[in-house]
């Protein structure tokens, strides 16, 4: 087949639409629509019998991959809550911000970095021409808090990046496996998703707001 034909032939063919596969995996067990008795959450899904078993085998091998088979390389795995200083020393609480505009006509939500600049301007949405609101800002870190007496309870973040522990535990890992290389970590890590992130759960919907990284 020749370029031109396949060219043709990847356009002829109907793209098929998201609810469909989402409906698919769910009948064979892959993802279920997260508290679906209680309405659901929008875009936080359950792994099913069949995607938790394909998850757990792609994890398995990254680990066997990039950790087991290499000498030269240690893992280790961070707890999703560290001190909330560390999220203050990284620049995430004062720069892991969106600006947000809201249009008072049709309701979109959007970033005010991925407005055409006549329109972040002018104030004016980019669909249906409508008014926008002041920019409000908007950080994706997640926040909870440590204690159980209230009043005294610690406002800290779930961890926004997954790589944060491996430098937080570099002296630890140093003096207890001194001929390491290299540190890999393989954790979780909690980002609140807007409109227009590159990464929503809505757009797409086998990303958990708890992505596992590594
Ligand atoms: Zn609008």
């Amino acid at each position: 087949m020749t370029q031109t034909e396949n060219k043709s032939v990847a356009q002829d063919t109907p793209l098929v639409p998201m609810e469909k596969i989402v409906s698919l995996c769910k009948r064979r067990g892959f993802v279920y629509p997260n508290s679906e008795i209680y309405g659901g959450v929008a875009g936080i899904y359950d792994f099913g019998p069949l995607g938790v078993e394909l998850r757990n085998n792609i994890r398995r091998y990254w680990w066997w991959s990039m950790v087991q088979t290499q000498d030269n390389v240690v893992g280790i795995e961070g707890a999703i809550i560290t001190h909330p200083r560390v999220w203050e020393a990284s620049g995430h609480v004062e720069n892991f911000v969106d600006r947000l505009v809201d249009c008072k006509n049709c309701k979109r939500r959007f970033r005010l970095d991925h407005l055409p600049p006549e329109n972040a301007e002018r104030r004016k949405c980019p669909v249906c021409g409508g008014e926008l609101t002041e920019p409000r800002t908007f950080n994706l870190l997640m926040e909870t808090y440590l204690g159980v007496v209230e009043g005294d309870k610690m406002k800290t973040y779930l961890r926004g990046e997954a790589c944060q522990n491996i430098y937080l535990d570099y002296e630890n890992v140093l003096k207890s496996w001194p001929l390491y290389w290299l540190c890999r970590e393989r954790s979780q890590s909690c980002r609140q998703w807007m409109p227009s992130h590159s990464c929503q759960p809505r757009t797409v919907w086998y990303s958990i707001s708890k992505a596992c990284l590594a």
